[in-house]
C-alpha cells in the first residue's frame, strides 16, 4: 500500500460520497475533510459561527463561498494535509470554490477529482434511509448499513439520528443546487485533466475497490 493522496470527491447527495470519503481516508491514511460535517459540528456546538451557519443548513442553501473557503484554507494548510494529503468531501461545490482550492493546494496540486455517479431514483431512496451519528458524524443507512445496536453509533456510542437537513424540502433544494452550482464542476475538473467519472452503484466495498484502483493508477503519474 502506498499512503498519501490528494483527492476531491464529487457526487450528488446520496451518491455515497461521505461513506467512500471515510474509507479512502483510512486507506490512504489522510484526513477526511468534510465541510458538511464541519458545519454540522459548529451548529451543534452552538458557537456564533454555528448559529450563522444553521440557517443555511436547515434550508439546504449553500453557506457563502468566502466562509467555506476560509474554513477549508485553514484546514488544508496544516502539516498533516500538506505532507500526506486529504480527502475533500463536500468541497468544492461552486466554480469559485474550485478556483480557490487550486490556489490553496499549490504546489502539490490534486491527484484526482472523483465524480461518483448514481441514478436519481437510488439517491432519493438512500437519502430517506440515511442516518448520521450526532456525535462523530459516522454515516449509516437503516436499509443497507444499520448500526449494530439500533440508534447507537458503532464508533463512539453516540445517538444515530436523521439529519435535520434531510427533510424533503431541503433535499429537493440541495439536489437543485447540485445541478446548478456543482454539476458544472465535473466539466471544470475534466478540462484540467483531473476528473475520473466513477460508477457509484454496487456495495460500498465494490465501490471502494473501484476507486482505489483508479486513484492508484493516477498517483503513479504524480510522484511526490
Ligand atoms: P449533502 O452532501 O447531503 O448535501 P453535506 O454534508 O456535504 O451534505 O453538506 C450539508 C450542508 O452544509 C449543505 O447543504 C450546505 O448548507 C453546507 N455546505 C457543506 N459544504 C459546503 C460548501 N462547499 N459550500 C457551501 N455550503 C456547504
Ligand atoms: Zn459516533
Amino acid at each position: 500500500m502506498n499512503p498519501g493522496a490528494r483527492l476531491v470527491i464529487l457526487g450528488k447527495q446520496g451518491a455515497g460520497k461521505g461513506t467512500q470519503a471515510v474509507r479512502l481516508s483510512r486507506h490512504y491514511v489522510v484526513p477526511h475533510v468534510s465541510t458538511g460535517d464541519t458545519f454540522r459540528a459548529a451548529v451543534r456546538s452552538g458557537s456564533e459561527f454555528g448559529k450563522r451557519a444553521q440557517k443555511y443548513l436547515e434550508a439546504g442553501e449553500l453557506v457563502p463561498d468566502e466562509v467555506v473557503i476560509g474554513v477549508v484554507r485553514e484546514r488544508l494548510t496544516h502539516d498533516d494535509t500538506t505532507h500526506r494529503g486529504f480527502v475533500l468531501d463536500g468541497f468544492p461545490r461552486t466554480v469559485q470554490q474550485a478556483e480557490a482550492l487550486m490556489e490553496i493546494v499549490v504546489p502539490q496540486g490534486l491527484d484526482v477529482a472523483i465524480d461518483l455517479e448514481i441514478d436519481t431514483r437510488v439517491v432519493l431512496e438512500r437519502l430517506a434511509s440515511r442516518r448520521v451519528c450526532s456525535d462523530c458524524g459516522a454515516n449509516y443507512s437503516v436499509s443497507d448499513n444499520p448500526p449494530r445496536v439500533p440508534g447507537i453509533c458503532d464508533v463512539c456510542g453516540g445517538d444515530v439520528v436523521q439529519r435535520d437537513d434531510d427533510t424533503e424540502a431541503a433535499i429537493r433544494r440541495r439536489l437543485e443546487l447540485y445541478d446548478h452550482e456543482t454539476a458544472p464542476l465535473v466539466d471544470w475538473f475534466d478540462e484540467r485533466g483531473l476528473l475520473a467519472r466513477m460508477d457509484g452503484m454496487g456495495s460500498p466495498d465494490q465501490v471502494t475497490e473501484r476507486l482505489v484502483t483508479e486513484i492508484d493508477r493516477r498517483k503513479k503519474f504524480r510522484p511526490r
